[in-house]
């Protein structure tokens, strides 16, 4: 048995909780967030994980970071997370196109690469909760932009012991988006739009969140809150797996021999899918280059490049909209690794970034940053590239995707380097229908994203996925909408206290 791993705030002392107290709290009380004490290495050889089923993968991975869950727990969690829920039983195929290795996360209920973490979350968070003698119901509050309001929402549907409210602006999500949540089934789930914008959803939730009145008052009906937000360690370490399960299927497949290394490339925004290429890194799978891509709001391709992080830009609407982030919340836990795991550094950084939207990294922290490449993609390139990956190699890919790959055509071209290379392909490309429309030249403003879907289709031999199917003429169970002061009765309305 290795040693215990321990958790701490990226703000804070080392080593103080372990991972179900961390997953149950999502975020560190001083604002850091939870961080592992040390990682530790893969049990089994490569060639060994080579022969593993995603499912036995994300266990290798888990069991070494989740130390106080039990065998039981754990296989418990992963099985009821990676099944049929996902459309294929690889649950994240390799697919090979124009000399680059897509590693599709997007085969599950939202058809989005969050899936892969929040299908495991509820799992771990309700196993957390038995087993620090919680009896609370636990009651998860998010705001939502669009996409990780609908994964939450289908992870969290129906799993016992646990509720969840999403709040989402009424006039700030895509109609599919819109009609995904609102369709939400499972008596557990709420769904309300706010009058207001996504920040008014956010800064509600946190307000809701951080008072301690409505914490008792909660308890004392037997209710707590909780955060399946993207920095939660119960989202990170999952999606460590399947970076460990790509390396397995391509040495398996005899693209690589057991030790080459390979590269990666990640469509970014928060920085929690490169982040956990990272960790996978550290846990013993050979990777070169963490190539980060961004899209217009290229925040992390400057800092990268100058060691300056500053948010202080303009923030620009694209066609990635998942990627339209100028604070890169994950980062925060690479920061404190490079500054040598120092919680210190981390917060004076943090600090400034609060106050002056800025701070700039040591010289011997950018060189502990040598393995990263970032690079960023215009709206014009990430069309373009969709557009030649159809008509080259016949392979579909989604506009964030797509930043990704024309990252690394730039990456290619400048470099020479020619080392094997996995593209996290984080989206389908029927879930950003009409801007993949768009970029093969077949928009079309008269018509609704259903029937842009039926012709992309045609066009593609790509069959529709059932998570838009299934929410086209489904009957719609949410309809509340309040206004921005209202957010707190709404949720004690729901929970009927
Ligand atoms: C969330 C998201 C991303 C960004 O991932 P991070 O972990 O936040 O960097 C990229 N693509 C899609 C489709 C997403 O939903």
């Amino acid at each position: 048995m290795s040693k215990e791993v321990l958790y701490s705030s990226t703000r804070g002392d080392k080593g103080q909780i372990r991972a179900s107290e961390a997953i149950l709290r999502g975020l560190a009380p001083d604002g850091g967030l939870y961080v592992p004490d040390h990682i530790p290495h893969l049990e089994k050889t490569l060639r060994e994980i080579s022969g593993l089923s995603y499912q036995e993968t994300a266990y290798e991975v888990m069991k070494l970071l989740f130390t106080d869950f039990t065998e039981e727990e754990l296989k418990y969690c992963i099985s009821h997370a990676y099944d049929s829920k996902f459309d294929t039983e690889e649950i994240a195929p390799l697919s090979e196109a124009d000399g680059a290795f897509f590693l599709e996360l997007y085969h599950g209920a939202t058809i989005a690469f969050k899936d892969m973490a929040l299908s495991i979350l509820p799992y771990l968070m309700t196993t957390a909760a038995k087993k620090n003698s919680i009896k609370n119901e636990i009651v998860i509050l998010t705001a939502t932009s669009g996409d990780t309001g609908k994964a939450a929402l289908a992870g969290f549907a129906d799993v016992p012991g646990t509720r969840i409210v999403v709040f989402y602006p009424k006039h700030g999500v895509s109609p599919i988006q819109e009609q995904q949540m609102v369709t939400q089934k499972g008596d557990n789930t709420c769904v309300i739009a706010i009058e207001g914008n996504f920040d008014d959803a956010q800064t509600g939730v946190k307000k809701i969140f951080t008072d301690p009145e409505l914490a008792k008052y909660m308890d004392s009906k037997g209710f707590q809150f909780s955060s399946a937000n993207s920095i939660n360690i119960g989202r990170l370490v999952p999606q460590i797996a399947y970076y460990v399960y790509a390396y397995g299927k391509l040495l398996k497949e005899g693209r690589i021999a057991e030790g080459d290394p390979i590269n990666v490339v990640v469509p970014t925004g928060n920085f929690g899918n490169i982040l956990a290429a990272y960790y996978a890194g550290k846990m013993g799978v050979p990777i070169a280059k963490f190539v980060c891509a961004s899209n217009s709001n290229k925040v992390l391709f400057d800092f990268f490049k100058t060691g300056e992080y500053d948010r202080n830009r303009e923030f620009v609407l694209t066609s990635s909209p998942s990627m339209d982030i100028l604070i890169s919340s994950n980062l925060e836990r690479l920061i404190y690794h490079i500054a040598g795991d120092n919680a210190d550094v981390d917060a004076e950084y943090m600090k400034k970034l609060g106050t002056e939207g800025k701070y700039e990294i040591t010289p011997a922290m950018k060189e502990a940053l040598a393995d990263f490449y970032g690079g960023f993609a215009t709206e014009e390139e990430t069309f373009k590239t969709i557009k030649d990956l159809f008509e080259n190699s016949s392979y579909l890919i989604d506009t964030h995707t797509a930043v990704a790959a024309s990252v690394y055509n730039k990456y290619k071209s400048e470099t020479g380097d020619k080392t094997v290379t996995v593209i996290a392909s984080t989206a389908s490309p029927f879930k950003f229908t009409r801007s993949v429309m768009n970029a093969l030249s077949k928009g079309d403003d008269s018509k609704d994203d259903f029937a842009l879907a039926d012709e992309l289709s045609a066009i593609s031999g790509v069959a529709i996925p059932e998570a838009v199917t299934s929410i086209r003429n489904a009957e719609i169970r949410h309809k509340t909408v309040v206004e921005k002061t209202e957010m707190e009765s709404a949720v004690k309305a729901f929970l009927g206290i």
